[in-house]
């Protein structure tokens, strides 16, 4: 071993030492040591394998947002383990095809129209934004392949993804990261225009910054892009992975802007849980994919379409976009009566409260992992707030009473 390695393999070793008394856990170390090993959930609860009590105010990073161990879930993936769970893309199924037909009636329908796209489904959000990239290279041809997305953006982990990702430090240690990608300052109409030539296929955003710390997009800037995109036959690629399925108080965060994307990426709450992402493309631009341009074992695989067909209808019955909207409010305003927060931003239940700079929000996130309530430290002085949809006024309280104790 040489001795950077030999580095990596002491720390990789200290990390396991404090995998949850399990020093024999095999886990590679791109994670961290996990601070508390979880054993089970209902609705915004956790307990710890010592039996400790927790809220949970992060959802696994936007994912469980109807709550863990949700009833109605669990007997859907049940019921589709007891019946079939993979038969591959040589064939069909009836789950896989339904939940198509919700993703993409809830996408038209966000813009005022009908079945106006097609779904692809994948395992996951990185693989969503692959799938987008791909697609645009495809329908922008040879030389219109460039993909331009933000500084401070996150798009994922995969190569692609991450040359996407707007976050120079991440790309800096996979060096040479793959050729088209070009970043440009977020909220920022004069910077895109200016990165804008025959080169460019696409522009990729999300309509929060969630992991770059629960930064919006304001609704001018969106709508601008909008208008320039459609000016120079650029599609416009909204990155829905954290925010869509209601997160933001709308179904997908495009449409606090009232625009109509070419292409929408979706993910993490799809499945409350269960893996599953999708990409939605308009009709027009999906039908460059001919058979064999993409693919994934998975896709569509009905275990975890099951998963999401019983997310969305049940989203769909409780109205979570209104659910949100109130809840959201409520929160953010007692949030705001937490005398060490100096701002809350965000839109829905994606919210982060930003605390005096002399506080740092690892640390305190830390602290008030001890204390019970789960959130993350977003960025080093900002805490990240995703709960439930399902979350309750008294869990609200319970968890602001937690942070006054902190504060
Ligand atoms: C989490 C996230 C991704 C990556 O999703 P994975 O499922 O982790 O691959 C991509 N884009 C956004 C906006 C995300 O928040």
């Amino acid at each position: 071993m040489t001795e950077k390695q030999t580095h990596a393999f002491a720390t990789s070793q200290t990390a396991t030492k404090l995998l949850g008394g399990r020093p024999d856990c095999p886990f590679m170390p791109v994670f961290g040591a996990p601070q508390v090993m979880f054993e089970r959930g209902q609705g915004t609860q956790l307990w710890d394998v010592n039996g400790k009590r927790y809220l949970d105010f992060l959802c696994g990073i936007a994912v469980t947002s109807l709550g863990h161990s949700h009833p109605v879930i669990a007997a859907a993936i049940a019921h589709q383990a007891n019946t079939l769970l993979h038969v591959s893309n040589f064939f069909s199924n009836p789950v896989a095809t339904q939940t198509a037909m919700m993703v993409d009636k809830l996408v038209s329908e966000s813009f005022g129209a009908k079945n106006a796209g097609q779904v692809f489904f994948c395992n996951s959000g990185a693989e969503a934004n692959e799938a987008g990239i791909k697609l645009a290279r495809k329908f922008g041809g040879r030389g219109k392949h460039v993909v331009v997305s933000a500084l401070g953006s996150f798009h994922g982990r995969t190569l692609a993804a991450l040359a996407a990702t707007g976050q120079p430090e991440k790309h800096e240690p996979f060096a040479p990261m793959p050729e088209g990608f070009r970043h440009v300052v977020f909220n920022d109409i004069k910077s895109l225009e200016a990165s804008l030539d025959a080169s460019v296929a696409a522009v990729l955003l999300e309509t929060v910054q969630g992991e770059g710390g629960v930064i919006p997009a304001s609704v001018e800037y969106l709508q601008a892009v909008r208008k320039l995109c459609t000016e120079r036959g650029i599609l416009m690629m909204i990155d829905e992975v954290q925010t869509g399925f209601a997160r933001t108080g709308k179904w997908f965060g495009f449409e606090h802007a009232d625009i109509k994307p070419d292409v929408v990426m979706l993910a993490k709450a799809m499945g409350n849980g269960m893996p599953i992402g999708a990409l939605w493309a308009t009709k027009e631009v999906a039908s460059v994919f001919k058979p064999g341009d993409h693919g994934s074992t998975f896709s569509g695989t009905a275990i975890a379409t099951a998963a999401a067909r019983a997310t969305i209808q049940l989203m769909i019955d409780m109205d979570a976009p209104a659910v949100v909207q109130q809840k959201g409010e409520e929160l953010s305003a007692k949030l705001r009566t937490i005398n060490s927060v100096v701002e809350v931003r965000g839109r829905g239940l994606l919210l982060a409260a930003e605390l005096k700079p002399e506080l740092d929000a690892k640390k305190i996130a830390t602290q008030l992992l001890d204390l019970g309530l789960v959130v993350n430290g977003v960025t080093s002085h900002a805490l990240r707030f995703a709960p439930p949809f399902t979350v309750s006024s008294a869990e609200i309280d319970e968890a602001i009473e937690i942070m006054k104790v902190v504060l």
